[in-house]
């Protein structure tokens, strides 16, 4: 009896694989739609292959190969477009953005850029006049860091340009307040915190200073408000302006349910022009069984079935504050402070999930098959975020979900060992290397930045991690807060140079070319579950490609940040530009 069903079922196997045989053949022999060839084709297959030509049907590759290979599929109806020697790469992919909000951030005005105190002023000031005596100035998201200056505006500074309005001027999780906006928020000398951050007092009068860290002041929007319609729009005006710089595939690393309605009205009206993965935002600061009912509901989304083309991959949290802000929580004190204004010396910065919850959190985030990831900047919170998917792995793989530490600028040999024992991926920002190396020297010494995204080990240790650029504010890739432009980027991991900087940032981890565009195609294909559909050309994935107006494997090293896009293609459609 077994015998005879294993027999049966052994020829129906048999006679299921000779039809997909003929199925497969059958769809080979029908011709692409569209040939691109004479081209250098940089597959990033597991050898960095390299071809010549390729050929798209559907939304999918049919072929890559020699010229004649590959032009010796075609059939009368067959597109064909000679590259005239240009390279292609697969899509870029980022693997952290902030659309929504970046898309929105300058609907009420044009917001210069800021490169020193004088800037900030100037824009409060300007914002002052512009605005109802009482409504609320924010600054958002200007780094002391990239200031000239490397400081925080003072309090009396803030007054001075803008006495009669309330102003918040934010870099990342902290901020300064003018006397007014510290008024209408509360905080005065008597103020306590509750639960993580600080407000920073002055040690002789026990006033506010105006500083708070990872402590939210109480601004109201000043801004028009927008409909939905024209929140679609500049969405969409957003998303396609990441395909003129190559990129096909993002990650938004902090969606809210509003955003992801969002994303699933473009995508119905044919408008979603990038593959959208969502790493869903929860808010870790309220009870443990509200936080891990949320997560139960994300786990049950309809958007957690496979489409390549939109879906929720996983959740995020905020373990630490910022290495932009002086709240990055590290294993080491900071040190005292003029840039950050720390008076304390034994601040090591502000870590907001406590150890035990986080490893509940992970827990249940793994066992629910979603990815985990943590906003976690420091090499403590990294260390503490490590320790927790240890932790969970004791009792559940943490490996088939990839789990991710988001941003992780600082950190250590054993912290990438440990990540390489677990299956723990990244995403790293190489923009902010450019822009802040200057002031993370002047703070922290050239030695203690040794693990600063030490990317040539992490690629050493078989590690996957990839390229993000945490944009958040404006359109245009290089206008943009953290500018978005890929190739920046991987001029960047190349060369380790800085803004605004001598020499080169620890040039013992510069990544090689080939690793750079590994850094924004397969790898981050990997790390947002897509590793089976894109971030490689071969036969069966999705045609997502870019060609490219200059060989980023062979021209002079400055020439890679200046990179311009011939032509983007997402699913085999040109996206890039628009036909
Ligand atoms: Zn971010």
């Amino acid at each position: 009896m077994t015998r005879k069903c294993s027999l049966r079922t052994a020829i129906e196997m048999l006679l299921s694989a000779c039809c997909m045989a003929a199925a497969m053949q059958s769809a080979a022999a029908q011709p692409p739609e569209l040939i691109l060839h004479h081209g250098k084709i940089a597959t990033v297959d597991k050898q960095f292959s390299i071809a010549e030509a390729v050929a798209i049907r559907g939304e999918r590759i049919v072929a890559v190969g020699k010229n004649d290979e590959v032009l010796a599929t075609k059939g009368d109806a067959t597109k064909l477009v000679d590259l005239g020697g240009k390279l292609i790469l697969p899509g870029l992919i980022d693997s952290h953005v902030h659309p929504s909000s970046a898309a929105m951030h300058e609907f009420d005005h044009p917001i210069p850029e800021m490169e020193s105190m004088a800037d900030v002023l100037a824009y409060i000031k300007s914002r002052a006049a512009a605005l109802p005596e009482g409504s609320w100035i924010n600054v958002r998201q200007i780094f002391i860091t990239r200031l000239k200056e490397q400081r925080y505006p003072t309090k009396a500074e803030l007054d001075a340009a803008a006495p009669k309005h309330p102003v918040v001027f934010s870099t990342g999780p902290d901020s300064m307040l003018n006397t007014l906006a510290l008024k209408e928020s509360g905080i005065d000398k008597d103020y306590q915190v509750s639960g993580p951050g600080l407000v920073d007092k002055d040690p002789a009068t026990g006033e506010p200073t105006g500083l708070l860290r990872s402590v939210s002041a109480k601004s109201k929007s000043s801004g028009k408000s927008a409909t939905g319609e024209q929140r679609l729009a500049r969405l969409e005006e957003l998303l396609r302006d990441y395909n003129s710089v190559g990129l096909t595939t993002v990650a938004d690393r902090d969606c809210s349910p509003g955003t992801i309605n969002d994303y699933q009205r473009l995508r119905e009206a044919g408008r979603l022009s990038v593959r959208m993965r969502i790493s869903h935002g929860v808010d870790a600061g309220g009870r443990l069984d509200s936080i891990q009912k949320t997560i139960h509901e994300i786990a049950k989304h309809p958007l957690r079935k496979d489409d390549p083309r939109l879906q929720i991959v996983g959740i995020k949290c905020y373990l630490d504050g910022g290495m932009l802000t002086g709240s990055a929580y590290m294993r080491q004190p900071w040190g005292l402070s003029d840039i950050y204004l720390i008076r304390d010396p034994a601040y090591r910065g502000v870590l907001k999930i406590e150890p035990e919850k986080l490893n509940a959190i992970v827990k249940t985030t793994v066992e629910s098959g979603l990815q985990f990831t943590a906003h976690s900047v420091g090499d403590g919170a990294v260390h503490t975020l490590l320790d927790a998917y240890e932790e969970t792995n004791k009792t559940t793989p943490v490996r088939p979900t990839r789990p991710c530490i988001t941003h992780c600028n600082f950190m250590s040999l054993e912290a990438i060992e440990q990540m390489q024992r677990l299956g723990v991926v990244a995403d790293i920002q190489p923009a902010w290397l450019y822009l802040d190396a200057r002031t993370l020297t002047a703070q922290f010494g050239n030695d203690r930045l040794r693990y600063f995204q030490p990317l040539k080990t992490i690629f050493e240790h078989r590690v996957i991690a990839g390229g993000g650029s945490d944009h958040m504010q404006k359109i245009g890739s290089l206008r943009s807060i953290n500018p978005y432009n890929p190739f920046l980027a991987m001029w960047v991991t190349i060369t380790r140079q800085a803004k605004w900087f001598e020499g080169q940032l620890h040039p013992e981890e510069a990544l090689s070319r080939e690793q750079a565009i590994r850094f924004y195609t397969a790898n981050n294909a990997y790390i947002v579950f897509l590793d089976d559909q894109v971030g490689s050309l071969e036969a069966g994935k999705l045609a997502d490609l870019v060609v490219l107006d200059r060989d980023l494997l062979t021209c002079k090293l400055d020439d890679i940040k200046d990179a311009q896009v011939v032509a983007t293609y997402l699913g085999g459609k040109q996206v890039f530009p628009q036909p």
